[in-house]
C-alpha cells in the first residue's frame, strides 16, 4: 500500500511522538503509566479504509511487554482498590469533561481509521461518554446490602469488592464506545485494567487512555497492549487476570469464553448478530422506512445493532419499492466528506466477503433489488466502498441469511401472518435484538412477550440501551451471565463478600453447642 503520513491532528500525542522516529508512526503500548513503543519486530499497518493510506502501525506486543503490563496492573491494584470511591468517581467526572473537550479529535481519528462518517463517529464517542457519566455514580451502584439482627445481636452485610486485574478485548466497529463500555466501569469499581484494542483501529483507545491519565487515573490502573490472536490467548491464560470483557465475532468470542473460563476467569462475551425487524401492514409507512434505512445502512451496516433482515407481514411487502428508492438516495463517500451518509467498510477482505455473500444470495435465488457492489467514489477510488444493497425473496436456508453479513446489505423476507414472522425470527440462532413496527398495541405486546431476543424495539430500530440499563444480547449473541454496563456490569467487575458480625454482651457461663447454628 501507498505509505504517507497521516495528518497529525487525528493521532494521539503518544503516537505522534513516534512519527519523528518512525514513518508511519507507531502506536505505543501503555504500561505502568508510560506510553512506550514496542520492541516487537512485527507490526500491522492501520489503513484508512477510504484511501488505503497507512495511518500508523500497531505492534504485535511481545510476551515480556504483555507481562509487564499485567504486572503494572497488579502492582497498582492494592492502592487503587483502597482509594475512596468518591476519588475514583472524580477521575471519571474529569474524564467525561476531557472527552467532551476532545470529541472532534476522537471523531476524526475514528473516521480516519474506521471509515464511518464524522457525525456517526461523534455518536460512537457520545455513547461511550454516557458510560463514563454513569460511572460517576459508582458509590451508589456499588453499594452493598445490610440486614440488621438476623439473630440476636448478629447482623449480616455484603460488600461488593473489586476483582483485581481485568482485561478487555475490543472489535473494530466502535473504536471509542466499546473500550468505554469496559474500562470506566471496571476501574471505578476499583479494578485495574489491561485493554487490547482492535488492531484495525487502535487510535481512539490511545487517545482515551491519554485523557484518562490527564484526568488523574494513577499509573498502572489502565494499561494497553496491542496484537491479535497470540496476545488474546495470553490474556486468557494469564493467572493474574481475573475477568475478561470481550466484544466481537462468535469465532473469537466462543474461543475466548472457553479458554478463559477453563482457567477460572469470569467472561462476558458480546458477539455477532442478525437483527430482524417485523413490519406489520398497520405501521406508519414513512417512519418505518426511515428507520429501516438508518438502521440497515448507517455505519455501512457495521453495527452489531444493525437491522439486517426485514420481515414484511402481508401487504407491507408492497413498501419494498419505496425502500429501494430511499436507499438509492443515500450518499456513499469518505466519512470526512460533508453530506456522506455511509463510508467504506473496514477492509478489502471485508468488502470481498460481503460481495461474496451478496452473490451467494443471488445464486441461491434471491432477487437483487439494489446492487451496491460496483460503486466507485470519485477521489476515493481505492476505498472499500459498497453502496446500499437490497436482496428480497430471501429464505432461511440461504448462506446470506445464515451468516452475519456486517455490511450495507438489507435482506427482505415475507410472512403471511404475524405468528409466522415471530417463528421465523425465533428460529435464528442469534438473539442480539429484534424490532416490530406496528400501530397495534396488542401486536407490540405479543411481540415483546414471544420474541426470543435480548433487546426489543417497538417502533424503533434496535436501540443500544443507555448505561443505567445493560446491553442484553442473548442466545448466540452473548456468552456469560452478567451483561455489559448497568447493574449487571458493576456485578461483573465486583465480587460479593458477606460478613456476619456479632456484637453483644455475652452472658458468662453459657455452654458450648455443636449443633448447626440457627437463628430461631
Ligand atoms: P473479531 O472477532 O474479528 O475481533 C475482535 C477482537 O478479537 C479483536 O481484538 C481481535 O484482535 C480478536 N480476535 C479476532 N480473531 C481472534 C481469534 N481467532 N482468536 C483470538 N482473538 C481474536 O471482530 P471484529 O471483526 O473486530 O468485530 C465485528 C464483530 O463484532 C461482529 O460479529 C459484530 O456483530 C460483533 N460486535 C458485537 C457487539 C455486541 O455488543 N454484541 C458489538 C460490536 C461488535
Amino acid at each position: 500500500p501507498q505509505i504517507s503520513a497521516a495528518p497529525s491532528s487525528q493521532l494521539s500525542t503518544a503516537t505522534e511522538r513516534s512519527s519523528s522516529l518512525h514513518q508511519p508512526p507507531r502506536v505505543p503500548n501503555l504500561i505502568g503509566g508510560t506510553f512506550v513503543n514496542s520492541k516487537s519486530s512485527s507490526f500491522i499497518d492501520v489503513l484508512n479504509p477510504a484511501t488505503q493510506e497507512v495511518v500508523s502501525q500497531v505492534p504485535l506486543t511481545t510476551t515480556e511487554e504483555f507481562k509487564a503490563a499485567v504486572a503494572a496492573a497488579k502492582d497498582a491494584f492494592p492502592s487503587w482498590r483502597n482509594t475512596p470511591v468518591t476519588t475514583r468517581q472524580r477521575v471519571m467526572l474529569k474524564l467525561q469533561e476531557l472527552i467532551r473537550r476532545d470529541m472532534d479529535k476522537l471523531a476524526l481519528n475514528i473516521t480516519t481509521e474506521q471509515g464511518k462518517t464524522l457525525k456517526d463517529a461523534q455518536g460512537d464517542v457520545f455513547r461511550g461518554l454516557e458510560v463514563v457519566e454513569h460511572a460517576c455514580g459508582m458509590g451508589t451502584l456499588q453499594m452493598g446490602e445490610y440486614v440488621s439482627n438476623v439473630a440476636n445481636g448478629i447482623d449480616t452485610y455484603s460488600i461488593r469488592e473489586p476483582l483485581g486485574v481485568c482485561a478487555g478485548i475490543c472489535p473494530f466497529n466502535f473504536p471509542a464506545m466499546i473500550p468505554l463500555w469496559m474500562f470506566p466501569i471496571a476501574v471505578t469499581c476499583g479494578n485495574t485494567f489491561v485493554l487490547k484494542p482492535s488492531e484495525k483501529d487502535p487510535g481512539a483507545s490511545i487517545i482515551l487512555a491519554e485523557l484518562a491519565m490527564e484526568a488523574g487515573l494513577p499509573k498502572g490502573v489502565l494499561n494497553i497492549v496491542h496484537g491479535t490472536t497470540d496476545i488474546v490467548n495470553a490474556i486468557c491464560d494469564d493467572v493474574d487476570i481475573r475477568a475478561i470483557s470481550f466484544v466481537g465475532s462468535n469465532t473469537a468470542g466462543m474461543h475466548i469464553y472457553g479458554r478463559a473460563a477453563a482457567k477460572g476467569k469470569r467472561v462476558q462475551s458480546n458477539m455477532g448478530a442478525k437483527n430482524h425487524a417485523i413490519i406489520m401492514p398497520d405501521a406508519n409507512m414513512n417512519a418505518t422506512l426511515n428507520a429501516l434505512i438508518a438502521a440497515g445502512f448507517g455505519a455501512a451496516g457495521q453495527r452489531c445493532m444493525a437491522l439486517s433482515t426485514v420481515v414484511f407481514v402481508g401487504d407491507s411487502k408492497l413498501w419494498e419499492g419505496k425502500l429501494v428508492e430511499s436507499a438509492k438516495s443515500l450518499k456513499v463517500n469518505s466519512g470526512l466528506e460533508p453530506g456522506a451518509d455511509l463510508g467504506p467498510v473496514i477492509s478489502k477482505q471485508a468488502k470481498e466477503r460481503i460481495c461474496k455473500l451478496i452473490q451467494s444470495g443471488v445464486d441461491d435465488g434471491a432477487r437483487l433489488l439494489l446492487d451496491g457492489r460496483d460503486i466507485v467514489v470519485p477521489g476515493y477510488e481505492q476505498g472499500n466502498f459498497i453502496g446500499p444493497t437490497i436482496l428480497t425473496d430471501v429464505r432461511t436456508d440461504m448462506e446470506c441469511y445464515k451468516e452475519e453479513i456486517f455490511g450495507p446489505v438489507l435482506l427482505c423476507m415475507h410472512a403471511d401472518t404475524f405468528e409466522e414472522a415471530i417463528k421465523l425470527v425465533n428460529r435464528n440462532k442469534y438473539g442480539n435484538g429484534a424490532s416490530i413496527f406496528t400501530s397495534s398495541g396488542v401486536a407490540a405486546r405479543k411481540f415483546q412477550t414471544d420474541i426470543e431476543a435480548g433487546q426489543v424495539g417497538i417502533n424503533v430500530p434496535i436501540p443500544v440501551p443507555l448505561p443505567f440499563f445493560s446491553f442484553t444480547g442473548s442466545k448466540a449473541s452473548f456468552a456469560g451471565d452478567l451483561n455489559f454496563y448497568g447493574k449487571a456490569g458493576v456485578n461483573f467487575y465486583t465480587q460479593i463478600k458477606t460478613i456476619t458480625q456479632q456484637w453483644k454482651d455475652l452472658p458468662s457461663g453459657t455452654g458450648v453447642s455443636l449443633a448447626m447454628p440457627t437463628s430461631q
